[in-house]
């Protein structure tokens, strides 16, 4: 099959098995020429590990530290007729690499929110691994079946207590206008808790424990944005917003509960990049076009490889790394600095439908946008029949 991208709004719905595993490589490549970074677990759980910051944990833990990663996904396998989803083929891609290199690697493809796929983890952390002492949780899900009541809640971006009106950019239309969004219902911000919040991270944890799972000092952390004034309407004092503050009170309610474990948990609050969870966010495509011109031009601009390097370095793996005001691994003052901040403001309030590409880099955006599914990748020959039917 000759595969070319297939875009309907803010999603591509075919990926490139060749572009998606050159995108894998381009990441392992950048995580060996900055070196192996010190004191990487060597046992590590990721949960959402196919794409995005969760694929960046997994690479950084296996080709920055030599860990056996275990990871969970929910991805679509291809068939004859479709290609597979990207999550799929970047796993593909991963289990190719860490084969090459020698490390354990599995993956369970299923719904992570439910007990099914909480034992069968379970079951192979036993089977293969032991203990684990690190666990990376890095879903992003529009919906979350409750494994005890089977009900089904679906989360919201909408504001919390006024509506808002903002500019947007509609990557499908090409076109900048603005959008109004009404407030959410009470009912619409608990159930974007249940999805998003830390019930699930708790419920990871505590199964684990409860099968002896969990190493002496163990780390756990889930990832945050929490973002300025900008985004802050229809993010951080948002629905999600809401969802993700209960990240922190998760974080403390492990850090309690598995304290003669001295599991340490940590929300760690990262930046605002393209991926596939982002570009569904209303705004957001117009605003990380934005923060891309800006950071590119401060020589400060990071995709997920880079902030999950750092991430690992600079805090996570340092036995007592510092923290933010409100107990974070902070990993996003290069893009929240006020004098950064500013220049993405004073971009912001000029960006019209006729400067929109002059003022802004969706150009970087939108080749960024294409590489999370295996496109525009300049390594790889797109007229070149390919095997869609890769798998591990
Ligand atoms: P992503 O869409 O790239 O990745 C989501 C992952 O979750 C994939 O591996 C997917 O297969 C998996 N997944 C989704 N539903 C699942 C389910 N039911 N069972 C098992 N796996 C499931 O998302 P991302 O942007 O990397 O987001 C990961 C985390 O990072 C989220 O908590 C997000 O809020 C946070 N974050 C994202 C940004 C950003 O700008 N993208 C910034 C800061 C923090």
């Amino acid at each position: 099959m000759v595969i070319k991208p297939k875009i309907r709004g803010f999603i591509c719905t075919n990926a490139h098995p060749v572009g998606c595993a050159a995108s894998v490589q381009q990441q392992i490549d950048y995580v060996k020429s900055q070196g192996d970074v010190p004191n990487t677990a060597k046992n590590v759980l990721v949960l959402g590990c196919s794409t995005g910051y969760g694929l960046a944990s997994r690479i950084v833990s296996a080709f920055g530290g030599g860990a056996k990663t275990l990871g969970v996904c929910f991805e679509k396998e291809p068939t004859e007729r479709k290609t597979g989803t990207a999550g799929w083929y970047n796993t593909a891609g991963f289990h190719a690499k860490a084969k090459e290199a020698g490390l354990y690697a599995k993956t369970l493809n299923g719904d992570a929110f439910s007990k099914e796929m909480k034992q069968q983890v379970i079951d192979t952390l036993k089977a293969d691994m032991g203990k684990v002492d690190l666990v990376i949780y890095s879903l992003a899900s529009p919906r979350r079946t409750d494994p005890e009541t089977g009900e089904v809640y679906k989360s919201t971006l909408k504001p919390v207590g006024q509506a808002y009106t903002t500019k947007t950019y509609d990557t499908d239309k090409d076109k900048v206008h603005d959008i109004s969004l009404e407030p959410a219902s009470e009912e619409e911000i608990q159930n974007t808790i249940k999805v998003m919040g830390g019930e699930d991270w708790e419920l990871w944890l505590d199964a684990l424990d409860q099968a002896d799972l969990l190493a002496d000092n163990c780390k756990t952390t889930a990832y945050t944005y929490v973002g300025k004034e900008l985004t802050w309407p229809i993010y951080g004092q948002a629905t999600i917003g809401k969802a993700k503050e209960d990240l922190d009170r998760a974080a403390a309610a492990i850090v309690k509960s598995k304290a003669s474990k001295n599991v340490q948990a940590y929300v760690s609050s990262l930046k605002a990049l393209v991926t596939q969870a982002s570009s569904a966010i209303p705004v957001m495509p117009l605003y990380i076009s934005l923060i891309y011109k800006v950071m590119k031009e401060e020589g400060t601009h990071q995709g997920c490889i880079e902030q999950i390097y750092d991430l690992f370095n600079e805090k996570l793996n340092q036995a007592k790394p510092t923290v933010d005001e409100n107990g974070r691994l902070y990993m996003n003052g290069k893009e929240t600095n006020d004098a950064t901040q500013a220049k993405i403001k004073a971009l912001w309030d000029q960006v019209t439908q006729e400067n929109f590409h002059e003022l802004s880099d969706y150009a970087g955006y939108h080749h960024e946008f294409l590489k999370l599914f295996g496109f525009d990748l300049e390594s790889v020959d797109y007229e070149a029949e390919v095997d869609t039917l890769a798998g591990w």
